[in-house]
């Protein structure tokens, strides 16, 4: 079977620094790029707070440029998923979209995160056909439509932003009576004329015949003052946030209460030796793109004090 000495599963900026620490210290090691090669940051649209780019750069644009420096440096970097790892015992043995397996000597999850939904039975029902969770993947099916964003958080306000410039008009849901986001985000949102938002709104369903054609939303729940509303809407987003990627450890990795990664003090190891996590997988509190980096360049340092120790380089 083919052996690594770090396996690294994930393609955001956790998973690309640490490919580049790694070779630079002439680790081997191997990355799966994941579902969604790049990561998170391939759907957004211009980021402006990653340090070095001084007017700003794409999302896509910033993960590239990730991948042609790990590559630069020696990395061998593949597309495929991690379907499921054993992590029993070392060398552990990752099996790739479950059929060839690879051992490693040590593995760095930086899996991220994936967009949460509401969990009601109207968003699978309109799957693909009017719900999304990616306004700059989707966004372009809804030019000069109606469309709404549920949430009221950073990722809600840039969306709304980016769907104002496109759809004719663009409602905010937002469940609670103001709005969580920084007041950069919030200062975009109020300056854009055709965004409505509408405060202390849950969705509850969704409606139309061959796709979305509008939300049923009722206001005020619970209390005295609770109405019913419909808005006509051609698209809906979720921007309500997201959930780490751990399905695939099955188990065998300790979380937190919210399902994030426990790592051991101020390293990047987790509760089995040998296995260490990086970026938003394992990070409750910042989830930013740069802090993400910067834990998967600890990552690839916690792997290579840990080889050293075992005397395997
Ligand atoms: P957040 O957790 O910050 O916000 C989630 C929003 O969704 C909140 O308004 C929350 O409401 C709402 N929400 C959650 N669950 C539900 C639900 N079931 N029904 C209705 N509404 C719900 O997530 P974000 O994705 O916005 O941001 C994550 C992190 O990334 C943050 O730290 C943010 O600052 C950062 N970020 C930064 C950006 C930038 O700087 N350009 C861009 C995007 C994200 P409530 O407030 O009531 O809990």
């Amino acid at each position: 079977m083919e052996k690594t000495n770090c396996l690294i599963i994930g393609s955001g900026p956790a998973g690309y620094t640490a490919a580049i620490y790694a070779s630079r210290a002439n680790i081997s090691n191997v990355m799966y790029e994941g579902i969604q090669p790049g990561g998170q940051l391939t759907t957004t649209t211009e980021i402006e707070n990653f340090p070095g780019f001084p007017t700003g750069i794409e999302g896509f644009d910033l993960m590239e440029n990730m991948k042609q420096q790990a590559e630069r440096v020696g990395s061998d970097i593949r597309s495929g998923v991690v379907t499921a790892i054993d992590l029993s015992k070392r060398p552990f043995v990752a099996t790739i979209d479950g059929n060839t397996q690879i051992e490693a000597e040590t593995v760095i999850i930086a899996t991220g995160a994936s967009a949460k939904y509401l969990g009601i039975d109207d968003e699978k029902k309109y799957a693909g056909m009017g719900v999304s969770a990616c306004a700059t993947c989707d966004g372009f099916f809804y030019r000069k439509k109606t469309v709404a964003v549920v949430g009221g958080g950073d990722t809600a306000c840039e969306e709304a932003s980016y769907l104002s410039n496109i759809a004719k008009k663009v409602y905010m849901i937002v469940r609670k009576d103001y709005l969580r986001a920084s007041q950069i985000m919030q200062k975009r949102v109020s300056e854009k004329e055709n965004i409505e938002i509408l405060f202390n709104c849950n969705t509850v369903g969704l409606f139309g015949e061959n796709g979305v054609e509008g939300a049923h939303l009722v206001r005020h729940k619970g209390t005295d003052k609770e109405e019913m509303l419909d808005i006509n809407i051609d698209g809906f987003f979720l921007a309500i946030g997201h959930r780490p990627n751990t399905a695939f450890l099955n188990g065998q990795i300790a979380l937190d209460e919210q399902g994030y990664i426990e790592l051991k003090g101020k390293t990047t190891a987790t509760n089995v030796e040998g296995v260490f996590a990086a970026g938003d997988v394992a990070d409750p509190i910042y989830r930013q793109a740069v802090s993400a980096a910067g834990m998967g360049c600890h990552a690839a340092l916690d792997v290579q004090s840990f080889l050293m120790e075992k005397g395997l380089i």
